[in-house]
């Protein structure tokens, strides 16, 4: 080592003197590698086992027979400080011809070249962007050299190992085997859902087509889940702080509505005075709330209504931005004052010149028909509820078109990098809703939501990545 680290200072210094600069970069990672070096060998001797003493040369085998030493086997592991040799006692089973080696469950390297250290760094980078950057990563954050397929394998093996954890609770949850969670109780339960479709890959869109989805995409469901105690001053819900946790998964909305409910009762379902299913407004979120919360209000996001309003007004006044506004500004406030029939009445006597046009003008008017009772908003703020899942009501004031969420705009740079590592489109996302623009808090922890989502790409429970600082309030619309 430090004969290593003066050839290293040698160096350094006559680069100084004969150029007068010192490229500090090159020469920190030099000593980082000289240092890996020498950590290598260090662990390298670790992990040199000597052969079993004489009694210690029989094992059991899993068959019931006995193993029997045979000789060292040596094998390279990537370590967090390079590669590094492991040689550990080698054991057969003369009757089953099962070999072992005990040391490999010992050190946790049972079928795996990678270290738990370096695994640990693979499924961090491996879910925080694609698979080839996380290979860049790798190389420059911690000097070590792996292929892309090798972020790819352990990040979905990490994946597969969580989603099957997940799917027992599910599964415990819809057999009611479900131990009764003790607590205070819970004054207002909200359980959130969307959906989406992200792009994938062509290996990914084989899996699972769905009729009415665009081909290079795939939908994935997520489902939040946050509790309120309380309101501000003006009578505007609070949302409980550190009380949101995520859940998703691309896969049919019979099995989310099994996750979404297993996660509700992992968070206190059964203590919930009132419970709030707040939507879009899509039928399955609808048929979902049925059957695993029958007794909840339902609330279509305030965000998501006046999304649709956006809708008409572009269809009506396509190109003209000043028009829209106008247009919004005088027919919005039927909405957010829950005056839903006059809203479709006045749509169903718009008479558009164009077929076409007039089609999709009904078809908004039954999507509004048909969850009026969804969207009594002063009803709901009389009773303290939240209505939306917005920022502020300055962010999507009636003359501004509303920017995508901060639940899209984390989808948006985040699910991009979809599962498989690669990417190929820009997602195409139906639910722009409010505006908490980029920086906020909510953004990043729904970033990691996300990511996590996708990381997980199975399946995704990231209550105890949320509670890390989780800033909520600011999601609760006014
Ligand atoms: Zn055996």
């Amino acid at each position: 080592m430090a004969r290593e680290v003066n050839a290293l200072l040698g160096r350094f210094f006559a680069e100084r003197r004969k150029t007068g600069r010192i490229d500090l970069e090159s020469f920190e990672l030099a000593v980082r590698t000289a240092v890996y070096q020498t950590g290598a060998a260090v662990l390298s001797d670790l992990l040199c086992y000597d052969a079993p003493l004489p009694e210690q040369r029989t094992r059991p085998c899993p068959c019931g027979q006995t193993a029997i030493y045979r000789e060292l086997r040596s094998r390279t592991l990537l370590t967090a400080v390079g590669k590094v040799q492991l040689t550990r006692p080698w054991y057969l089973c003369s009757y089953c011809h099962q070999g072992q080696f005990p040391a490999d469950r010992e050190w946790d390297v049972e079928n795996t070249e990678l270290s738990p250290g370096v695994r640990r760094m693979l499924a961090l980078v491996g879910q925080a962007a694609p698979f080839d950057h996380g290979r860049e990563q790798m190389k420059l954050l911690a000097g070590l050299e792996v292929t892309t397929k090798t972020v790819e394998r352990t990040a979905e093996a990490l994946g597969a190992d969580i989603g099957a954890q997940e799917q027992q609770r599910i599964q415990k949850a819809m057999q009611l085997y479900l131990p009764v969670i003790v607590g205070e109780p819970i004054p207002i339960f909200y359980i959130q859902m969307d959906g989406t479709g992200i792009p994938v890959t062509q290996a990914e869109r084989r899996k699972g087509k769905v009729e009415g989805q665009p081909a290079h995409t795939r939908e994935v469901k997520l489902g939040c889940i946050f509790t309120q105690t309380t309101w501000d001053a003006e009578g505007y819900a609070l949302r409980d702080p550190d009380s949101t946790t995520y859940t998703g998964a691309i896969e049919t909305a019979t099995q989310f509505g099994q996750r979404l409910y297993a996660e509700a009762h992992h968070r206190g379902l059964n203590r919930a005075i009132q419970q709030v299913i707040m939507g879009d407004g899509a039928e399955w979120i609808w048929n979902l709330a049925g059957l695993h919360f029958p007794d909840a209000i339902q609330i279509v996001d305030l965000f998501h209504a006046r999304q649709h309003l956006w809708d008409l007004a572009r269809l009506l006044y396509p190109g003209d931005d000043a028009h829209q506004r106008k247009w919004i500004l005088r027919h919005q406030p039927k909405l957010d004052q829950g005056q839903i029939e006059k809203l479709v009445r006045f749509l169903r006597s718009l008479r558009p010149s164009s077929a076409e046009v007039t089609e999709k003008i009904l078809q908004q008017a039954d999507y509004f028909e048909k969850n009026a009772d969804r969207m009594r908003y002063p009803e709901f703020r009389r009773q303290h509820l939240f209505v939306g899942s917005a920022n502020s009501p300055a962010c999507s004031g009636p003359s501004a078109e509303p920017t995508p969420s901060s639940l899209c705009a984390a989808a948006i740079s985040t699910v991009v990098p979809k599962p498989t590592g690669r990417i190929v489109a820009p997602p195409n996302f139906h639910f722009y809703v409010a505006h908490p623009g980029t920086k906020d808090t909510t953004a990043k922890s729904l970033a990691r939501a996300v990511k996590t989502l996708m990381r997980r790409r199975l399946a995704v429970n990231s209550s105890k990545l949320m509670k890390t600082g989780l800033e909520i309030q600011d999601m609760g619309t006014k």
